[in-house]
């Protein structure tokens, strides 16, 4: 991908996530600390940090996967609280993609697309499968739809997971590391899938140490350590002048 083949992007106004003085503790440990964020209609995220530093804890959070005990969020207007008709709402809208795909391995790839739009949103069999096709091309893997996941690599895997969450034609996706598990030459097939996707519009928020994706794609670039949000700014700024001296020793670790 070449610099000009990104014409500006420019994120809408509508805010799909918002996280307002969110705290969190599991037991006695104070795990997210004072977390304010927003994030607007096709923008893209990407947080980065240390191990430890609550990046999963976070975006966990967001699909009610962890439940925080202060502060409040809103995604896509509705507020994440016990009220388990916001949860499912919240699920079907915001696609979550992980480290270990967590495909389901008993089935097959086109019957993990299909699982969750024929059971969730009553999608009939003959419609959902014509989705998940269509997808799986898009993940350049519509050959691969008989199969099971164990006969897939670890990078076909991951892109039948992305392409699962976009079945159920999400307006948020949520990516947690999505290509650490992967073996070094399968992590820009992933990654040009992620790109593809941001390029589309959607709403993406990524936990992720791949630089290059960060700055060809984010928006914003936030950094997390033990628990807060210490700086948050666009790539440019991001890497060219970071702000906080825990951002420059990790970047200095990474880069
Ligand atoms: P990151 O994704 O940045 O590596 P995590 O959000 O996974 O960080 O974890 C943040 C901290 O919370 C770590 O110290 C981790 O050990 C702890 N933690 C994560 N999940 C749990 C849990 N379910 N119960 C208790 N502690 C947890
Ligand atoms: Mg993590």
């Amino acid at each position: 991908m070449t610099a000009t083949a990104h014409p500006a992007h420019v994120p809408g106004q509508e805010v799909m996530i918002r996280l307002a003085g969110v705290n969190k503790w599991y037991d006695k440990f104070h795990v997210l600390k004072d977390i304010n964020l927003e994030v607007t209609k096709g923008e893209r995220i990407v947080v980065c940090g240390p191990s430890g530093s609550g990046k999963s804890t976070m975006i966990r959070c967001i699909n009610r996967l962890e439940e925080h005990q202060q502060g409040q969020i809103v995604v896509d207007g509705i507020e994440l609280t016990n009220d388990l008709r916001n949860i499912e709402t919240i699920r079907k809208e915001v696609g979550m993609v992980f480290q270990h795909f967590n495909l389901f391995p008993h089935l097959t790839v086109l019957e993990n697309c299909v699982l969750a739009p024929m059971w969730v949103r009553k999608t009939p069999r003959k419609e959902a499968e014509a989705t998940a096709m269509n997808y799986l091309e898009r993940v350049k893997i519509p050959d691969q739809a008989r199969k099971y996941p164990g006969q897939l690599s670890g990078g076909q895997q991951q892109r039948v997971a992305i392409a699962r969450s976009l079945c159920m034609n999400p307006r948020i996706m949520l990516f947690d590391e999505p290509t650490s598990a992967l073996d070094p030459e399968m992590i820009k097939e992933v990654l040009d899938v992620m790109i593809e996707l941001a390029e589309s519009g959607m709403t993406m928020m990524c936990v992720t140490h791949e630089m290059g994706f960060a700055k060809t794609v984010a928006d914003k670039v936030i950094f997390m350590d033990r628990g807060q949000i210490v700086e948050s700014n666009p790539p440019e700024e991001f890497f060219t002048n970071p702000q906080n001296e825990r951002t420059r020793l990790f970047l200095s670790q990474i880069l």
